[in-house]
């Protein structure tokens, strides 16, 4: 079924073939689009995907005692990395395909224009805390593997087991129903739990306009053993510029390296743009290289954008709806409902 182009999609797509001017009187679309740059506009401000309403709490209580923004969104998200309930980040994250969790995070400061990232890195529940270190104490921005665990183990980081029962059974259930060709046999009497995916991208800017931003996750469930997502690549999971703002993804992560989507958002606001447009105009692009392939629509799955720019007007856009996100403002933390390019499609019928 072709999915259902949202109105703004329409109106976008109308305004590009040149005919959205001759449709639209004073007060038009155009007009209101131009006008939706998403929220706020005033300092400080942090962002974050949906599940880190506790993470931009705690970053913009930091901010306020006068933290520097990095110091404040890592710990924010360290709070979701130690938590084993999110089975998408850090410790109780869903492994992969071996049934080891392998973990993935990058970071920027603003003021100084430094990068650290990490890949594909097992038994540090903090990836986050390892992607600062390699910015701090390298001269080197991306470590991964065995390297990257080497360079934790150095710096005094201590080994765990990443692996939660729970997350070990979910794992084991994907693996039992893989095939009735193997040894492996699912549990008689077991419901099929869902398997959760997700990443924390937090992002700040303090009350001087400066920016940092951090993304950390056990990528996709039930990976390939080192496959490293977008989360670790400054410039698809991640991207900032202290001029400009800041920018970070959830979801595909192939989908989203392949336009370089956080790098894309920071560049549209360079321009001007506001940070739902700049976040809708790099997933649309998404969607228009998913369209080069055949069925492209079957293959396409949710990407999520989160933007500030420096003057902390804020907005998180995903290409399907029912998306949200978190924010922390002077007017306290909530969560709110993202942008999207296309109607989430209808759960095929049973
Ligand atoms: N972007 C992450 C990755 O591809 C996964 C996710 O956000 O769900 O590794």
């Amino acid at each position: 079924m072709a999915p259902n182009i949202s109105r703004r999609n329409f109106i976008k797509k109308s305004t590009a073939a040149g005919v959205g001017a001759a449709l639209m009187g004073p007060g038009s679309a155009t007009e209101s689009m131009a006008q939706t740059g998403g929220e706020g506009g005033s300092l400080p401000v942090v962002i974050s995907s949906a599940n880190g309403l506790e993470a931009v709490k705690k970053a913009m209580e930091l901010l306020k005692a006068g933290s520097d923004p990095l110091d404040a969104v890592i710990a924010g998200v360290n709070i979701v990395e130690d938590d084993p309930n999110d089975m998408s980040v850090g410790y109780g994250g869903l492994p992969n395909e071996d049934g080891e969790v392998e973990l993935d995070a990058s970071c920027m400061h603003g003021p100084t224009h430094r990068a650290g990232a990490v890949g594909a890195l097992k038994c540090i529940k903090n990836p986050s805390k390892v992607a600062r270190l390699v910015m701090e104490r390298s001269n080197r921005i991306f470590l991964v593997g065995e390297g990257a665990l080497r360079f934790a183990l150095a710096h005094g980081f201590k080994k765990e087991n990443l692996l939660t029962d729970k997350a070990r059974e979910i794992w084991l259930q994907w693996k039992d129903n893989l095939s009735t060709h193997d040894d492996w046999e699912p549990p008689k009497d077991k419901e099929g739990n869902p398997i959760t995916h997700g990443t924390i991208n937090c992002n700040a800017v303090d009350t001087h306009g400066s920016v940092a931003g951090v993304t950390t996750t056990s990528g996709l469930p039930f990976k390939v053993a080192g496959r490293v997502g977008d989360s670790a690549l400054i410039g698809a999971g991640l991207y900032l510029d202290n001029e400009v703002g800041a920018a970070g993804s959830t979801g595909h992560g192939e989908a989203n390296i392949k336009v370089a989507g956080a790098h894309t958002v920071v560049e549209f606001m360079r321009q001007g743009i506001q940070p739902e447009e700049a976040c809708l105009r790099a997933l649309q692009r998404i969607v228009d290289v998913q369209k080069r392939t055949a069925k492209w629509y079957g293959d396409l799955q949710n990407v999520n954008f989160y933007a500030v720019n420096k003057k902390g007007q804020y907005a998180a856009a995903a290409i399907f709806s029912e998306s949200r996100y978190s924010v922390a403002t002077a007017e306290g933390a909530r969560r709110l409902d993202s942008a999207y390019l296309l109607k989430k499609p209808a759960a095929p019928k049973k």
